[in-house]
């Protein structure tokens, strides 16, 4: 029995008090939905602020991003020992925008994944095609080629059985264009089944969240489906509302 997860990535958005205000709207509400996991992902500058507004509350947070290295002499980057430090559950590796912008590449995104499950973080692995990969009918071997370093990884069936996966397809991020549920679902079952050739076990318990421009009024039918096991939320987790929303959708979806 999976517990769905809705994480929210809110990007290089707001400020201190931006952030207070929402962490503590969407913890005033987190109780209204029951079987669902919340968590948001602020930027790092405002941990501290949302590890006290969130302060004994089911709610949890992480990071966007975190450091290979566990220290040393790496200008601007920020270890997983650092993040567990301020109390953050999750860390997103390898989200298409890190990719794009900065270049990171699959290996590295593993290698970043290992720094989180080492410090105890649970690891958020984010894949997914572009337009033009989808559009070549490429869209299989993308995601396959993204996941190699980890399926081939000689500690692969530990952190297999530790971390998230979050499909996000590249088209989807940020566009107001939803891969329709049977897209999203025909991918999410594909790497379930390429993750059960590795390790069984973790198959059936991993938690595979869709991204991509997740609404309060498509998460429903996203949700429904059998092997999407909640959202990875950019824009509308800026908004406490759509968000819990969101939330109220996974809690519906996944009860009946
Ligand atoms: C994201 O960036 O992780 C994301 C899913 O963004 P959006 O919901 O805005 O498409």
């Amino acid at each position: 029995m999976r517990t769905p997860l809705v994480l929210g990535n809110w990007k290089m958005h707001g400020s201190q008090a931006f952030a207070r205000g929402l962490a503590e709207s969407v913890r005033a509400r987190s109780g209204e939905f029951p079987g669902v996991r919340l968590g948001v992902c602020p930027p790092y500058v405002m941990l501290p602020i949302i590890a006290k507004a969130l302060d004994g509350s089911s709610v949890a947070y992480g990071a966007q991003n975190v450091s290979e290295f566990a220290e040393g002499a790496y200008t601007g980057e920020i270890s997983a020992g650092m993040l567990k430090e301020l109390g953050c559950s999750y860390a997103l590796v390898g989200h298409s925008e890190r990719r794009q912008l900065f270049a990171e590449t699959s290996d590295q995104v593993v290698q970043k994944l290992v720094a989180a499950y080492g410090a105890g973080l649970i690891p958020v692995l984010c894949v997914g095609e572009t337009l033009a990969e989808r559009q070549a009918e490429a869209t299989g071997r993308v995601i396959e080629a993204q996941l190699q370093p980890l399926l081939s990884h000689p500690e692969a069936d530990r952190l297999l059985a530790a971390l998230i996966i979050a499909y996000e397809p590249v088209w989807a991020i940020g566009t107001g264009q939803t891969a329709s549920p049977e897209q999203a679902q025909e991918v999410h079952g594909d790497i379930r089944r390429l993750i059960r050739a590795r390790a069984p076990v973790a198959a059936d318990e991993l938690l595979i969240l869709y991204g991509g421009s997740v609404k309060p009024g498509n998460a429903v039918e996203l949700f429904a489906m059998p092997d999407i096991d909640g959202g990875l939320i950019g824009g509308a987790a800026l908004k406490a509302e759509d968000f819990c929303a969101i939330a109220a959708a996974a809690a519906a979806s996944k009860r009946s």
